[in-house]
């Protein structure tokens, strides 16, 4: 997985990058961990497994493991079971540009569905009613055209921006990593401390700490799960709920739970797999990105050969000083010096990690930074190239199809659909009857009435069967059965003839609908 994903430059030392640092445990090593540390005692016994067993079993007593072939997933122990990060925090000033885009992003996720334009939320989708608002407008299943454009701008302007930014969306934005990194690690690191080594708590937690911590996430997660649903009910809808005893309200409720739940396993338990394992978008990397995208990446020209110690030092040594420091930080366990990973989330967390080290050892910053693939490699920038040309271009003729759909919409949506049955009917006086059936979406703010007149060909009588259906509230929607009645020399010789109908509402709102009557050759 990761080869694929590899900058044919740089390269890693195997799965034991996780542990250099000196643990004191064991001889000639260099880890960074605990010396009881699971994983580390873990990676000494495969380091033995690779000189010993060549049939690639796992050391004494673990004979019935095979050691796999390759690392497979940073949230998971050779053994398959789960590798619990706690990646140290680096405070550096990507850290702290990132926090106050954070909270920034906190505030408005939680400020959105109070928000109104127009009387009308900013963003409400009510699966409900089937309408979809956005900055005041909303939209409701008859705007195919428009919906469809909408999305389609959405999906090319992420590919556009990872074209050119890569994973900025992840590192920054995506609810995931805002949350995680921002809200839930450091209760975490409240709750359990950081005075271990590699800022790992020094304990595991238990008792009392450890159900307050539940609490605290329990708390937040409510909260969360009740602004995401007022996102498809409104804000008025759940304060009427939460004002309810749950049992006047039991579908809402339990889907209120069963969001708190979802949310609680996401951020206690399942994490940053959800990045590794659950995100699609993660897993489109290679195809949405280039050698000039924006990616965090470890400069292996200035870094390689890796070595402890000061500079100049007596042996030809690159700029790492092998402190693993960018390792320790990384939220999603890996190890930057490998090259360009699918998990890595673009979260800049190991090139604060590495600035400070390399300031504390009196080295340039910037050992891992914002680069590219071509940039790592010495390759020149090029602004221009095919994405960044073509993604533009088809960008801007799917806006301006949106931007026309929704300009050439007008007060109400009508749709004329032809009734079942035989196309036509004669009556005992000698005419021809069409029956019709008019679909009617009120889409202004008032209540409105409709009249309809056939404007185009002379001779047509309009019937509207139901003249009360003409009526419509706010975002009201109807079928309204109708019926043209015509002398059959109107469709003599063609068999149907064009004809006009037109929708007019009390706004001064007009719409023509073209359509043919049916009649005898
Ligand atoms: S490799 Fe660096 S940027 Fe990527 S996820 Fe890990 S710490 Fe973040
Ligand atoms: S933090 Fe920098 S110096 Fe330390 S191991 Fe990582 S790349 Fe090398």
């Amino acid at each position: 997985m990761s080869d694929a994903f590899s900058l044919p430059i740089g390269s890693g030392d195997g799965d034991l990058s996780n542990h250099a640092g000196g643990c004191g445990k064991c001889e000639n090593c260099s880890c960074d961990d605990q010396p009881n540390d699971k994983l580390h005692e873990h990676a000494h016994a495969s380091e033995a497994v690779s000189n010993n067993d060549s049939a690639g079993k796992t050391g004494p007593g673990n004979e019935a493991l095979l050691t796999p072939d390759e690392h497979v997933l940073s949230t998971l122990e050779r053994d398959g079971s789960r590798r619990w990060l706690r990646p140290k925090l680096s405070m550096g000033k990507w850290w702290k540009k990132r926090r106050v885009v954070a909270y920034v992003l906190m505030v408005v996720f939680v400020a959105i569905p109070h928000l109104r334009i127009g009387g009308k939320p900013v963003v409400l989708l009510d699966l409900v009613s089937r309408q979809l608002t956005v900055l005041g407008k909303t939209f409701y299943p008859t705007d195919t055209l428009i919906l469809a454009f909408g999305m389609l701008s959405v999906f090319i302007t992420i590919v556009l921006v990872t074209a050119i930014a890569g994973r900025a969306w992840c590192g920054w934005a995506c609810p995931q990593t805002v949350y995680m990194e921002f809200l839930f690690r450091p209760i975490d690191r409240f709750f359990e401390g950081t005075t271990g080594k590699g800022g790992k708590p020094r304990d595991g937690m238990g008792g009392l700490r450890a159900v307050a911590r539940l609490a605290v996430y329990l708390i937040l997660c409510m909260f969360l799960a009740h602004t995401f649903l007022a996102y498809f009910v409104g804000t008025d809808r759940l304060a009427e709920w939460i004002r309810l005893s749950p049992l006047e309200h039991p579908s809402a409720f339990l889907v209120m739970a069963a969001v708190t739940g979802l949310m609680l396993f996401d951020f206690l338990i399942f994490r940053e797999q959800l990045c590794l394992i659950a995100c699609p978008y993660g897993r489109f990397q290679s195809v949405m990105l280039d050698e000039q995208s924006k990616i965090v990446a470890y400069d292996p020209v200035r870094g390689e050969p890796r070595a402890k110690g000061k500079r100049p030092s007596a042996t030809p040594a690159g700029d790492c000083v092998d402190c693993n420091q960018c390792v320790v930080v990384c939220p999603t366990g890996i190890d930057i010096r490998k090259g360009l990973q699918m998990e890595c989330i673009n979260c800049t967390q190991c090139i604060d990690a590495c600035d400070n080290v390399m300031s504390r050892v009196g080295l340039p910053t910037g050992l891992i930074r914002y680069s590219s693939q071509d940039e790592i490699a010495r390759k020149p920038k090029k602004l221009l190239r095919a994405r960044t040309i073509v993604y533009p271009v088809i960008l801007l003729a799917v806006m301006s199809g949106f931007a026309y759909a929704v300009s050439s919409k007008v007060g109400f949506d009508a749709r004329l659909l032809r009734g079942k049955g035989a196309p036509f009917s004669i009556s005992t006086t000698g005419s021809v009857n069409n029956s019709f059936k008019l679909r009617l979406v009120n889409r202004t703010q008032q209540d409105q009435t409709y009249t309809l007149t056939i404007d185009t060909p002379e001779g047509v009588s309009l019937e509207v069967i139901q003249e009360e259906l003409l009526s419509l509230p706010p975002g009201g929607n109807v079928l309204v059965p109708l019926s043209v009645e015509f002398k059959p020399i109107l469709t003599r010789g063609q068999g149907n003839a064009p004809a006009v109908l037109v929708v007019r509402d009390e706004s001064e709102h007009r719409d023509e609908i073209n359509f043919k009557i049916l009649g005898p050759r």
